[in-house]
């Protein structure tokens, strides 16, 4: 019997196979399912269509920063809870539940590595922790990063995925928004640079502050990002939003964001901008050298002396 019609006659296909967990992953954006080793290899994202799955923050850490070159900073600061505050489950329940399922003291893993050899700090949020929300401790730990990147003349790298403040710290979670944009104000005025990645989503508190401070913004593809959701808007403004709204691309094309960048070429996007304003430091290093030694010694030192020489007295 001809072997292709006895499948079709006799055989059914059973679509149900026992896949062991971890293995195999089904894409959200083509549904293909994909070897989970092969996505990772991808930087987690989809071979087939470019979908960009969610990360941990040591998952992003590991892959900006040079093989070995992280060093955690402030890895103890975990947030409290000073309003004692109670939904349908406690503040303090919510946030050991977090730890436990995250393995991380907070929503953002802050750090010192190379990128391409450079120096840079990093601050990498969380989305799996309580999504990825500004709490104190993380306000406090972007403040630390930045102020490290200050003193000690790093690139600043801030990766964003995040729903906004964290509202059960209230008021103390709306201050990290001043918090950590007058770091980064300061952080600016040394002429230092700041890159910001957001990721999907990008939304509240996180993007009404240092998410939207880079001097230069990049966006993952199809990546969230905005203020409010887009109900809300649409309820607010009783209009209809125009498609692709708040995403990346849209966001690209309306001049809010630089570039939008996949994960697969973000650490050589951040390797190149790097070389070139790297470059760029030791060329004004260069060519204030020799613009010093041109002036011969004695029109400094009478320069110095002032117009009526040494003996004058009328310095000013
Ligand atoms: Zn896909």
């Amino acid at each position: 019997m001809n072997w292709f019609r006895k499948i079709e006659r006799g055989l059914s296909r059973n679509d149900k196979r026992d896949m062991p967990d971890g293995l195999w992953r089904k894409c959200d954006g083509c549904g293909e399912i994909i070897y989970e080793r092969v996505i990772h290899r991808n930087n987690w994202t989809c071979i087939k269509c470019g979908y960009h799955f969610m990360v941990s923050a040591r998952e992003y850490i590991s892959m900006l920063a040079d093989p070995g070159s992280f060093t955690e900073m402030d890895s103890t600061i975990r947030s409290v809870d000073p309003l004692n505050f109670r939904d349908s489950k406690k503040y303090t329940d919510r946030l050991k539940s977090a730890m436990k399922k995250t393995g991380l003291s907070e929503a953002v893993v802050t750090g010192t590595c190379d990128i391409g050899e450079h120096p840079a700090c990093v601050a990498v949020l969380d989305f799996k922790f309580m999504g990825g929300s500004m709490a104190s401790a993380v306000g406090e730990k972007v403040a630390r990063a930045t102020k490290a990147a200050l003193e000690q003349r790093r690139f600043l790298v801030i990766v964003s995925s995040s729903g906004g403040a964290r509202m059960q710290e209230g008021i103390l979670s709306l201050m990290q928004l001043a918090k950590t944009s007058a770091w980064l104000a300061r952080y600016a005025d040394e002429g230092l640079l700041y890159i910001s990645i957001m990721t999907h989503p990008t939304t509240g508190g996180v993007t009404a502050s240092f998410a939207m401070l880079g001097d230069i913004i990049i966006a993952e593809p199809g990546a969230l990002v905005g203020f409010a959701g887009p109900r809300v808007i649409e309820q607010t403004i009783n209009q209809e939003l125009p498609e692709g709204f708040q995403r990346s691309e849209f966001l690209f094309d309306h001049g809010m964001v630089d570039m939008v960048v996949p994960r697969t070429k973000m650490k050589k996007t951040l390797v190149d901008v790097f070389d070139f304003f790297g470059d760029i430091e030791k060329q004004v290093e260069e060519k204030q050298k020799p613009a010093i030694l041109k002036t011969p010694p004695h029109i400094e030192v009478r320069a110095d002396r002032g117009a009526n020489g040494p003996a004058s007295g009328n310095r000013e």
